[in-house]
């Protein structure tokens, strides 16, 4: 809320200094939001920009630019390579709505996707590059579903009793809503075989799968033993704010799949989602 704050007084100053009569407006980058452009993640966001456009398809009423560059089109959502300073170390996307931009902290990438599932050896490589391509579908839901500011920081600043819950909210649907809208981008484009656009498409189908088995080899191996006692840390959402991560991409993993694997490890998940009645192993009292 802070950085918003910042951002919409930056906004208010950039409006107030805008000038009608001069020719060629100049790249306004995110150094009026008080952020540094990192340059080094350019090419990677570009890439995802890039396939991005092409899965949302050349019917889509928005399409996403690099920030840093002269935008033609001026309807065009902004994305911007953020250096970490300014920005905290979980923040790797956030879209502002209100500036029609999203702010990518691309560097910290294989951090967050580490804090996610680990550094285990039997882990699946994950393709950073169609992960963000995800995430950028994830976030032009927010933009078009009119979600105000949405980081994809999870706010777990709440109190003990609601740090682990099942408890709906406002901002955990309108999650949901950006994940379907990216679900449904890309199995509108994963129709269109063998062309770029199908097979980008794919690529993210085979990114999430592999996220998804990291996510469950966390659970099992890292976690041991939490699944079978249903560990609410495990299986609940952290906070008020964000599902829970792996709920979340086996959901969007059975919206793109026929695969009835896909379908079978959803339900299985959410079976052990379920508030337990029995209560397996419990210490006597003395
Ligand atoms: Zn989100």
């Amino acid at each position: 809320m802070r950085r918003w704050t910042t951002l919409l007084s930056f906004v208010a100053v950039a409006l107030g200094g805008c000038h009608s009569n001069s020719r060629v407006s100049p790249v306004q980058g995110i150094e009026v939001y008080g952020l540094v452009e990192s340059p080094v993640d350019h090419p990677a966001l570009e890439a995802a920009v890039r396939n991005a456009n092409l899965i949302l398809g050349p019917s889509s009423a928005t399409s996403f630019a690099a920030g840093w560059r002269q935008v033609p089109n001026t309807s065009a959502i902004k994305v911007f390579a953020a250096d970490p300073k300014g920005l905290g170390e979980t923040e790797v996307m956030s879209s502002y709505h209100q500036c029609n931009c999203v702010i990518a902290q691309v560097g910290r990438m294989s951090a967050w996707l580490s804090q996610q599932t680990g550094t285990g050896q039997g882990l699946l490589s994950v393709d950073n590059q169609s992960l963000m391509t995800y995430m950028l579908l994830h976030e032009m839901g927010h933009i078009a579903h009119g979600d105000e500011v949405e980081s994809e920081t999870p706010s777990t600043n709440t109190g003990q009793a609601m740090k682990f819950n099942l408890d709906p909210t406002l901002q955990k649907e309108h999650e949901i809503a950006a994940d379907q809208y990216a679900a449904n981008a890309i199995n509108a484009a994963i129709k269109d075989k063998g062309s770029n656009r199908g097979i980008a498409a794919a690529q993210i189908a085979v990114t999430l799968a592999q996220l998804s088995w990291n996510l469950a080899e966390h659970r099992l191996l890292d976690n041991f033993g939490g699944t079978a006692v249903h560990a609410p840390s495990l299986f609940f959402d952290a906070g008020l704010s964000h599902p829970n991560l792996e709920w979340r991409i086996l959901s969007v993993n059975a919206a793109i799949s026929d695969a009835p694997t896909a379908q079978k490890l959803l339900s299985d998940f959410e079976n052990l989602r379920q508030v337990q009645p029995t209560v397996l192993y419990q210490a006597k009292p003395h």
